[in-house]
């Protein structure tokens, strides 16, 4: 924390799912030192309704709405959301912006001018999304306060779920409760047998399979994140065919390997796959083998 720091970025809970519990103390360092704290948002559906981040001693944090706030990913470019500062930034927040007056209407701020000359630029694609900021507010107000607390504490809730139930079998890559995503490693799995394999059979359970292989500081990780919608049937249903598998990785069971069986495509050549893409869709050459 020298004098040439500006700033840190922190993901809390972070990729492990884990909470970084000497928060506050870090944003202290941090502002010591004349520094910014920027907090990544993308793991705030653990935490909302429960933390204020401004309390953690956050200066600046996005507000990833496709994580927390139920908007849909990907799909060509709905991605957008706000970013929130703390007082300490606020005067630099770009415009246009919106304020709130002293009279309770909200006015469009256009130019830098006034309270807003610290303005640090114009935003070219101010309206973002819309439909995006239009459906998270619908769900906000739909849910509440109390509604999106739950939604928080129901997402940890079923991650430590299925973290007391796998962990039978499979090693979590830390000791102690998890926040919304368990995170194992594949120490439990037999010499020759790898997540990958755990990962291809469990399409033939007909599950899309875990985050595998992320975060890289865990071997082999297998990251699963069950949100706060599913039942505990549900939960139970997967934990079971996860168990399954996660049995037969330990024993050594090499038809692993092969899986998925039941897939309309077995498994891949990836090597082949990530040097000879196949870029273009064609009809099917049935005697052709494909990369894909
Ligand atoms: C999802 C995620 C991101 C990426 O956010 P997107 O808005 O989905 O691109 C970055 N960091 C962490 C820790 C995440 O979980």
């Amino acid at each position: 924390m020298q004098d040439d720091v500006a700033g840190i970025m922190l993901t809390n809970p972070n990729t492990c799912g884990l909470f970084e519990t000497d928060i506050r103390t870090i944003a202290d360092l941090i502002h010591d030192a004349g520094g910014y704290f920027y907090c990544d948002g993308a793991n705030f559906n653990a935490i909302v309704g429960r933390v204020r981040p401004g309390d953690l001693g956050v200066d600046a944090m996005h507000i990833n709405l496709h994580k927390t706030f139920s908007t849909p990913h990907g799909g060509g470019g709905p991605g957008s959301g706000p970013t929130v500062l703390s007082e300490a930034l606020a005067p630099f927040a770009p415009i246009p912006n919106v304020v709130r007056g002293s009279d309770g209407q909200y006015q469009l701020v256009e130019d830098a001018l006034g309270d807003h000359s610290a303005a640090f630029g114009r935003m070219a694609a101010f309206h973002g999304q819309m439909g995006m900021f239009v459906r998270a507010l619908a769900y906000i107000l739909s849910h509440g306060a109390d509604g999106l607390r739950q939604a928080a504490e129901d997402a940890v809730l079923n991650a430590n779920y299925i973290q007391a139930r796998l962990k039978q079998v499979m090693t979590p890559a830390f000791e102690g409760y998890c926040m919304h995503e368990a995170l194992f490693s594949d120490a439990f799995m037999a010499e020759g047998i790898g997540t990958i394999d755990l990962a291809k059979a469990l399409i033939d359970e007909g599950y899309h399979p875990m985050t595998m292989y992320f975060p890289l500081v865990v071997h082999g990780a297998m990251l699963i994140e069950p949100t706060e919608t599913e039942s505990k049937q549900e939960l139970d249903r997967f934990c079971d065919s996860v168990l399954a598998i996660a049995r037969r990785a330990a024993d050594g069971d090499e038809s692993l390997r092969q899986a998925p069986f039941f897939a309309p495509l077995e498994r891949l050549d990836e090597t082949r796959a990530a040097r000879k893409p196949k870029l273009r869709w064609r009809p099917p050459e049935p005697q052709a083998i494909a990369a894909e």
